[in-house]
């Protein structure tokens, strides 16, 4: 048996035979043509077939993963129409007199190096787009189609990463799992493998060795360890843990339509945290009490250019109806640091995470920011919206904020447009700052949501992507837990109620913790809402409030 470890991006165990994902490989001649004209019409057709597939892949992705997911495949569509590209191509036919293949080949390289050397870690992952829309060309071109993996019964795909239409274009219904030699968290394997629920461990690294292939895999994506020819004694344990997961999921579904209620008698709100509208089922599924964080700067990327009102209002719209009279939580958005479009032409930092992001950008830029601000309001219309603004430091941040949105409801009175006057305004309390000053702005505020991510990685001085301190990352920190009772006490001193949408939230050791706190409302990511709803069942806030408080204490 061999154990490798990497880096777990979707809690499951796949068991299933290893086949490592080979791209037919082309060799690619560099022949002299003759007539320059045929080859650039034979690169058209091409082209034009490669956007009608990739056209096909977007709906067919649309249906099953959700839009988020899909617009990859529309950003390939615009840089196979790239002007750089495309005139790169045509003049190298005209100037070389080299084939149509030949010349996408050399435009792959060009511009796969290109991407590779930026800073940027968005636009470093951008030369795998690029090479996924060159070998498209080519395949077109030469005829030549990709080995087709999904006919493998009950598989466990690896790869060295893969793309997004390679990906999408599988038959999944025989794919267990996934493990790639690159990959981060958030790369585009792991993102998919989430939301097709697809057990997946990324970074494994030279640990991938072709010899596997065809050997018995199981890919264990809780603790991101993958075994090649596990024992009889490891299949036990992990049939057993594949069994106690999905016998748990099961049992927690009995808890649908159930309150959330301790054993004595607590009540607090548990809601969903959510990207997109792809989303939604998920929240509606897990029986969630709303949307405590709708994070709208998901809205903003993979795109060329900023989302227009009436396509941000389209969405919101749609998911206030679909969540049917409950709540949901608009964080304005918080565009920066890691999440980055290039429209926004958003300068290169040193700190980026504590750079130009979030609200700072929106009140430096009102009519971004007023624009979010009519597509939220006119959905209003259509249900229970509440506001939030991320990254507060100050009660002038949050006037300001509000001025803005005062001015946008009013020319919404001038033009006749309807919109909820109850929209409640909130702040995320997630920096230091925010907490020794939450009494402040509490009274500028209907509610506060903490938001423990960036909190811990402010307090802490931790980067929470850099992978090498992540050990030091830790969100129990008796500073983060202080923090965050002061942010509820000042919260409910001022008559306004509180509640958590960092990762923290999700995590059962400190559901006692927060009850004893007093937290109103934990909002996490939908399949861990079954989960702290069961949680609650099991403690008695005033047996445990007096020692947690305690321990916590000054
Ligand atoms: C947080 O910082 O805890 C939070 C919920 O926001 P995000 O993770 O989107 O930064
Ligand atoms: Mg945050």
């Amino acid at each position: 048996m061999r154990v490798l470890k990497g880096i777990g991006v979707y809690k499951g165990i796949a068991f299933g035979k290893f086949r490592m994902f080979k791209r037919n490989h082309i060799n690619i001649q560099k022949k002299k043509i003759e007539d320059v004209e045929k080859e650039i019409d034979r690169y058209k057709t091409a082209r034009e077939t490669a956007v009608n597939e990739l056209n096909k892949l977007y709906e067919k992705a649309l249906e099953s993963v959700g839009e988020e997911e899909a617009n990859i495949f529309q950003v390939h569509q615009m840089m196979l129409q790239d002007v750089d590209l495309v005139s790169f191509i045509e003049n190298n036919i005209k100037e070389k007199m080299v084939s149509a293949e030949y010349s996408v080949y050399e435009a792959c390289e060009k511009f796969t190096e290109m991407f590779s050397s930026m800073e940027d870690s968005y636009m470093k992952e951008r030369a795998l787009d690029v090479k996924d829309i060159s070998n498209r060309l080519i395949s077109i071109l030469t005829n030549t189609k990709n080995g087709n993996i999904g006919s493998n019964l009950f598989c466990i795909i690896g790869a060295d990463d893969l793309t997004p239409s390679e990906t999408m274009q599988m038959d999944k219904s025989n794919v267990r799992g996934f493990v790639t030699i690159h990959g981060s968290i958030n790369s585009h394997t792991a993102i998919l493998a989430r939301t097709m629920n697809i057990p997946a461990v990324v970074g494994l690294g030279s640990q991938i060795k072709p010899e596997y292939e065809g050997c018995e895999m199981v890919v264990d994506g809780f603790s991101g360890t993958v075994y090649i020819n596990p024992d009889i004694t490891t299949v036990k344990r992990l049939k057993k843990k594949k069994e106690l997961c999905e016998h748990q999921k099961e049992l927690l579904q009995s808890l649908k339509g159930h309150p959330n209620v301790t054993k004595d008698g607590k009540t607090i709100d548990i809601y969903a945290n959510v990207g997109n509208l792809a989303d939604l089922d998920g929240v509606i599924k897990n029986d969630a009490g709303g949307i405590g964080l709708f994070r709208s700067e998901f809205l903003y990327l993979r795109r060329n250019n900023y989302p227009s009102e009436e396509e941000q209002f389209k969405i919101y719209k749609e998911a206030v109806l679909k969540m049917n009279g409950k709540r949901i939580i608009i964080r304005t958005m918080d565009i920066g640091a890691d999440k980055k479009a290039d429209y926004f032409d958003l300068p290169s930092e040193a700190n980026p995470a504590m750079g130009y992001r979030a609200i700072r950008i929106c009140l430096d830029r009102p009519l971004i920011f007023k624009t979010q601000l009519r597509a939220i309001y006119r959905a209003s219309a259509f249900g229970k919206i509440s506001l939030m603004f991320p990254m507060i430091i100050s009660k002038e941040e949050v006037i300001r904020a509000k001025e803005i949105a005062r001015e946008v409801r009013e020319g919404l009175d001038r033009e006749n447009i309807a919109y909820d006057r109850e929209v409640k305004i909130g702040v995320m309390i997630e920096t230091p700052a925010a907490v020794m000053i939450s009494d402040e702005l509490a009274k500028e505020v209907d509610f506060f949501s903490i938001g423990t991510n960036d909190l811990t990685q402010y307090s802490l001085a931790i980067d929470r992507q850099n992978n090498k301190i992540s050990g030091m990352y830790n969100p129990y920190h008796k500073a983060i837990l202080r923090m965050i009772k002061i942010v509820v006490d000042n919260a409910h001193k001022n008559g306004i109620w509180v509640g958590i949408c960092g990762e923290l939230a999700a995590d059962e050791t400190l559901t006692g913790v927060f009850l004893a706190m007093g937290v109103d409302e934990l909002s996490m990511s939908a399949p861990f809402v079954l989960g702290i709803r069961k949680r609650m069942t099991e403690i008695n806030v005033d047996e445990i409030k007096e020692r947690i408080l305690r321990e916590i204490s000054f």
